[in-house]
């Protein structure tokens, strides 16, 4: 089983990155009993969630579990900083909030969708796409789903409504951290509403306190449970 090589390491300087924002108390004590810490990216104007909303309905369904009580109980009395249920929040697949390496993580994807609008062939869509997922032909353009990453800059910038954000959403990903081992969190869910988001991050902090071994990392959980426990709970079986 895995810990945190420094225990009991507090948050530096204000507790946030020059990429995100710390929800909630920044004080230590005050931060270990909630028992959880949200973080936010800097909901700049490339975000095609909201990031405020997805922020605020996540930390107000965390709060209703008393994670801060339970999770000491757990650890038999003493409750650490690295003991925090950990969850990001970024408003686009740029994830400044890092949330592939927080217990729980919500990414917004914005799927851009080609139209029967006319294309003027200015090419500012391949401009605009730093993936080279979007092509321009003499029919208009193309876009390689393998290589999109569902950020919506081709379709801000096309002047003539071909191609069009035709969905937005959240990706969540699950049991990302540092530490010792580190490892990348996984998907759990894409394309998800602001209320599924914090239905889902209710069930991984519920599996993190009633499912881990004291001192045992959400990510470790996952390994050892798989990822799909999440997706178990999520159809009710
Ligand atoms: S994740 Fe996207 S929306 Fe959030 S600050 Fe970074 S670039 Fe802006
Ligand atoms: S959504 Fe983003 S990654 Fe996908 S084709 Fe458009 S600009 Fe490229
Ligand atoms: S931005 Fe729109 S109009 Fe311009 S080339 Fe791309 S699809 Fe065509």
């Amino acid at each position: 089983m895995e810990t945190q090589a420094r225990p009991g390491q507090a948050p530096t300087g204000d507790g946030s990155s020059a990429l995100s924002r710390e929800r909630g108390p920044r004080d230590i004590n005050a931060l270990l009993a909630r028992g959880y810490q949200v973080e936010t990216c800097r909901n700049c104007h490339n975000a095609v969630i909201d990031v405020e909303g997805t922020a605020r309905g996540i930390d107000e369904s965390l709060a209703r579990l008393e994670l801060g009580g339970r999770l000491r109980a757990k650890e038999g009395g003493r409750l650490l900083y690295h003991h925090l249920f950990r969850v990001a929040i970024a408003g686009c697949p740029n994830s400044c909030s890092q949330p592939q390496i927080k217990d729980f993580g919500v990414q917004g994807r914005s799927r851009p969708e080609i139209t029967a609008e006319e294309c003027s062939h200015c090419g500012l869509c391949e401009a605009a796409c730093d993936e080279a997922a979007v092509r321009v032909g003499a029919e208009g353009p193309v876009i390689d789903t393998s290589l999109c990453v569902q950020c919506e800059q081709c379709a801000r910038v096309c002047p003539t409504g071909t191609i069009v954000a035709a969905r937005r959403g959240s990706l969540v990903l699950a049991g990302g951290k540092l530490g010792r081992h580190p490892q990348l969190a996984r998907t759990v869910a894409d394309m998800v509403t602001p209320e599924e988001a914090a239905v889902l991050a209710v069930r991984a902090a519920e599996i993190y306190v009633t499912r881990g071994a004291p001192g045992e990392r959400f990510g470790c959980i996952l390994n050892r449970l798989g990822v799909g426990v999440l997706q178990e709970q999520e159809s009710g079986s």
